[in-house]
């Protein structure tokens, strides 16, 4: 081990591979950066495709053994809530480790990502304990019985930006139904997966029933979505690798979710309770350092509001708090990787001949000998044309456009490949109500930033994704329909084969 800390809390020297209940080493050894000082944090043990295959296959063991997917109610859930229990125990471990490989805030990371996790596992474990079925008895001298059962082995593949609380609900929900799993954490961002699996095993999982492999998508990740013993996928990512996931699990007939990528609008009426919406859309946009699917990234406000409106915003902008993420103010840390720093900063190139106009930012932080430190940055766009618009940036990126009528704000929100939410601030109940009815989205929030009711199905229309997770979303996912029917009268049968010689 190395980096112990004054907490006694540290970073495996390498991230291996979690098979049948053994770590044990892989191919390559790729390096993790630190995102806040550029060092080299550890190392993964990339899994190649044999060893993904026996990750595979040793959860296909342990799926046809029973000894989980035959476990009955009360012990499945003791278990879960042991993990969320475990889970509660260790969150500030888990925060900093969160916090150090991705360099979200760390406030951020104990008040809502860990706890966002340990919540999984309790919500599911809840859930399954309130589980019906249903019974049709129409049909003269049958009972037709409807049951789920687990379907085998669920691959689980996720993304760096919030790692813990994302790869956290599709375990939890894989578990809760009875599954097997492999889990594919992003190759920048394994350490909370590697701790949260060696939690789940603390807690008692029998060996072989939760698998992890760490590497690359391009090696792991696509040997994982293209295994024919992989009986569903559940992903989150960019729309392009769910593209690329969808083809190789559709060539094995295997079921995907796909959690991917937004543009959500945020509309701001003139109406709007003015301080509220400035909250909101300064949460919505510069949280997790801009990193998030649900980032209302495409501010629209209405035009009697709008130089206002965005004036405070860029003042407040400009106070956020950047720096060390392992510091408690923090409001801002650096981006989660280089590649993903330049890329942010490479759409300030596009704004000139879109005819933007930069408000705040565009460039790299002054003041940091190191690190993914990037400017928050706001920019005025004259249509939804500019690419800064239609493009999900990822980053601490704000665009503001103006509209006059509500009409006019639907279709803005409305003209883009993604739908992942939208964002609506209003005082006047027959505007929210048609918010309700023509914003293209898988969720819309009305006056509020996110908030993820795990009840309600949660995803995206258009390229924002494939299915829905939520308690229902997961059990329909995660479970095989199963109707029997039962003869319960005297039908008489017809004879074949009664025939002469
Ligand atoms: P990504 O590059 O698509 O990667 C996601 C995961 O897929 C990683 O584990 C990655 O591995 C793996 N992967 C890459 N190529 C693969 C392949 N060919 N086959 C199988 N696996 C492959 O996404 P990201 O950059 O980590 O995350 C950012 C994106 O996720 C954004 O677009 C964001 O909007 C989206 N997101 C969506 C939601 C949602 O709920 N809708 C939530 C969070 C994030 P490596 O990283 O090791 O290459």
């Amino acid at each position: 081990m190395l980096a112990q800390k004054e907490t006694g809390w540290s970073v495996p020297d390498v991230c291996l591979n979690f098979i049948n209940g053994k770590w044990v080493g892989g191919g390559a050894q790729l390096p993790v950066i630190n995102p806040t000082n550029e060092t080299v944090l550890t190392h993964i043990a990339e899994a190649s495709a044999q060893d993904v295959d026996a990750a595979v296959q040793a959860a296909r063991e342990s799926f046809e053994a029973g000894e989980w997917a035959g476990t009955d109610l009360e012990t499945r859930q003791r278990l879960l809530f042991r993990i969320a229990d475990l889970i509660d125990q260790h969150s500030d471990e888990l925060a900093w480790l969160e916090t150090t490989n991705i360099g979200a805030p760390i406030a951020q990371c104990r008040a809502r990502h860990v706890p966002r996790a340990a919540y999984n596992f309790r919500f599911f474990a809840e859930y399954i304990s309130q589980i019906r079925s249903d019974a049709y008895t129409q049909l003269e001298n049958y009972l037709s019985v409807v049951t789920r059962e687990p379907v085998g082995v669920a691959a689980l593949i996720g993304p760096w930006n919030a790692p813990i609380a994302l790869t956290s609900m599709k375990i939890a929900a894989a578990l809760a139904f009875g599954n097997s799993c492999v889990v594919k954490p992003s190759e920048v961002s394994p350490l909370t997966a590697i701790r949260m699996v060696e939690l789940i095993c603390e807690a008692g999982l029998p060996a072989g029933v939760i698998n992890l492999v760490n590497g690359s998508g391009a090696v792991t990740g696509a040997a994982l979505a293209a295994h024919p013993e992989v009986d569903v996928l559940s992903f989150t990512g960019g729309t392009a690798t769910g593209r690329a996931i969808m083809s190789a699990a559709g060539r094995n007939l295997t079921p995907v979710t796909l959690e991917l990528g937004g543009k959500s609008a945020n509309i701001i009426f003139a109406d709007a309770d003015f301080d509220r919406a400035l909250d909101g859309a300064l949460l919505s946009i510069f949280s997790n350092n801009g990193q998030q699917c649900l980032a209302g990234s495409r501010i629209l406000v209405q035009e009697e509001l709008a130089d206002r409106f965005i004036e405070a915003f860029v003042e407040r902008a400009r106070k956020l708090r950047i720096g060390d993420p392992l510091l408690e103010d923090t409001e801002i840390g650096p981006l989660a990787t280089k590649q993903h720093f330049e890329r942010v900063h490479s759409f300030i190139d596009t704004l000139e001949a879109d005819g933007c106009e930069l408000l705040l930012g565009g460039k790299p932080c002054e003041g940091f000998e190191s690190g993914y430190y990037y400017e928050p940055t706001i920019v005025r766009a004259p249509n939804n044309k500019a690419v800064v618009c239609q493009e999900e940036i990822f980053g601490p990126f704000a665009t503001f456009q103006t509209f006059r009528t509500a009409d006019e704000a639907w279709a803005i929100a409305n003209d883009s490949k993604f739908g992942l939410l939208g964002y609506v601030w209003t005082t006047d109940y027959a505007t929210a109500m048609a918010a309700h009815e023509h914003v293209k989205s898988g969720v819309l929030c009305i006056n509020s930033p996110i908030i993820r009711e795990l009840r309600a199905p949660f995803g995206g229309y258009k390229e924002s994704g494939v299915g829905r997770e939520s308690g229902a979303a997961c059990e329909a996912f995660y479970s095989e329909v199963k109707t029997t029917a039962f003869l319960t009268g005297d039908v008489p049968l017809r004879k074949l084969g009664m025939g002469g010689a």
